[in-house]
């Protein structure tokens, strides 16, 4: 049975790029690397004028659901977020137009939070100062450890120093918020250089920490979609590093993060977040809230709060398509019942610091598995508001096995 939930309009909007100067061999994401990506056989023009039709063509489609940019339906975007890829690697003057062309067409609030990734490698990291001058206020940098030899043993190009210097033209460049990305359970890495790693960026002071289990895919087209398939070096790669990783060392860096970072001012929001107060990220708060985001690029998939919808990760067909005029090809998929709603917006609310109202996900059906959650140490009441559950340091490790059961 459903209770007809409405297409909302976009709150944030997702632009994908997918450049990058070289594969890294335990990524996943829709990315073309290399000549692709640099040089005179770059895809890069191509790409910049089809994923300015996409914004055109979605813009237009939004007006005719939802009415023109203005109207009481249809109220400017609240976030932005270039996601790659490597979204540093965009020439700062298009950057700019492509951010005024989303301002004109879908509507930046005045305060709208604009995110961009950028990598910190001399070739990769690009104008910082161009990039705030284009109308980004949050750089999200992707760290992953502050330690050489791992680096390296990732296929990362850049080093420690790299990062110092990246961090340090974004402060000069005046972003209103510093994120960086740190990976977990690196293989081979023992416990006491990664402690060491996490001292180093803490001391960088960035306002965001997003920490991430390294996740390695093993098996061909686990994402589900057209995306090119990973290549045979970096499937044997994925295999040996799943070797060398270490689930017990894996928990005590968990641990370690839940006592390190508040010691240094972060608190966390989310399963993998934590923020210095105000920091937190309001793009990714919109996808933990189910609300609605639109996206552009190869793979980017969007939600309306009904439909989840998204593009081919081909960049032939998605920009083969829009050469002509068209929507790119992609899919769609709906949750059908009221249940299967309320279990998906349970785990993403238990994924967040502040948790769920007991009474509401009682009353939605939830009262057994709340309670094994409690009776296993994985669910807690909330500190500061006893009619709010949120999930324990035990419940954050095991979280698979708690979500496992609600949907
Ligand atoms: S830099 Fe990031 S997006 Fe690019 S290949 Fe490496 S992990 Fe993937």
């Amino acid at each position: 049975m459903t209770t007809g939930a409405q297409p909302a309009p976009p709150r944030g909007l997702y632009l994908h790029v997918p450049f990058c100067r070289s594969l890294c061999p335990y990524c996943d994401f829709v990315v073309v690397a290399g000549a692709a990506a640099f040089g005179p056989r770059s895809r890069m023009g191509g790409y910049l004028t089809a994923i300015e039709r996409e914004i055109d063509l979605r813009a237009k489609l939004m007006d005719a659901q939802f009415g023109s940019l203005g109207s009481a339906n249809r109220m400017p975007l609240e976030t932005l977020y270039l996601g790659g890829g490597t979204p540093s690697l965009l020439p700062t003057d298009r950057l700019a137009s492509l951010i005024e062309r989303i301002r004109d067409r879908f509507g930046l609030t005045p305060d709208a939070e604009v995110t961009l990734e950028a990598n910190p490698g001399v070739d990769e990291r690009g104008d910082l100062a161009g990039v705030a001058q284009a109308g980004v206020t949050r750089l999200s940098v992707g760290v992953q450890v502050m330690d050489t030899t791992a680096l390296r043993a990732l296929g990362r190009r850049h080093t420690p120093d790299d990062v110092v210097a990246t961090i340090a033209a974004a402060r000069a460049a005046g972003f209103a918020s510093l994120s960086m990305d740190l990976l977990a359970d690196l293989p081979d890495l023992p416990f006491d250089a990664w402690a060491a790693s996490l001292d180093a960026a803490i001391a960088l002071a960035p306002d965001h920490l997003s920490v991430y289990a390294l996740t390695l895919s093993l098996g061909p087209d686990e994402a589900g979609d057209d995306r090119l398939a990973t290549p045979a070096g970096a499937v044997a790669w994925r295999e040996r590093a799943a070797a060398a990783q270490d689930e017990e060392r894996g928990a005590l860096e968990l641990e370690h993060l839940n006592s390190r970072l508040p010691a240094a001012g972060y608190n966390w929001y989310e399963i993998s977040n934590w923020a210095t107060a105000g920091h937190e990220s309001r793009h990714n708060t919109l996808y933990w809230e189910r609300a609605s985001v639109a996206a552009v690029g190869p793979g980017a998939h969007a939600f309306d709060g009904v439909t989840r919808r998204w593009n081919s990760a081909n960049l032939d067909a998605w920009e083969g398509a829009l050469q002509q005029g068209e929507l790119p090809p992609g899919g769609e998929s709906q949750i059908e019942s009221d249940a299967a709603r309320a279990a998906e917006g349970l785990v993403l609310a238990l994924r967040m610091s502040r948790g769920v109202e007991r009474d509401a996900a009682v009353r939605e059906g939830f009262s057994e598995v709340l309670a094994w959650g409690e009776a296993n140490g994985l669910l807690a009441p909330h500190p500061s508001d006893a009619s709010r559950i949120q999930l324990t340091l035990r419940g954050r490790l095991l979280s698979n096995e708690l979500f496992s059961r609600i949907v």
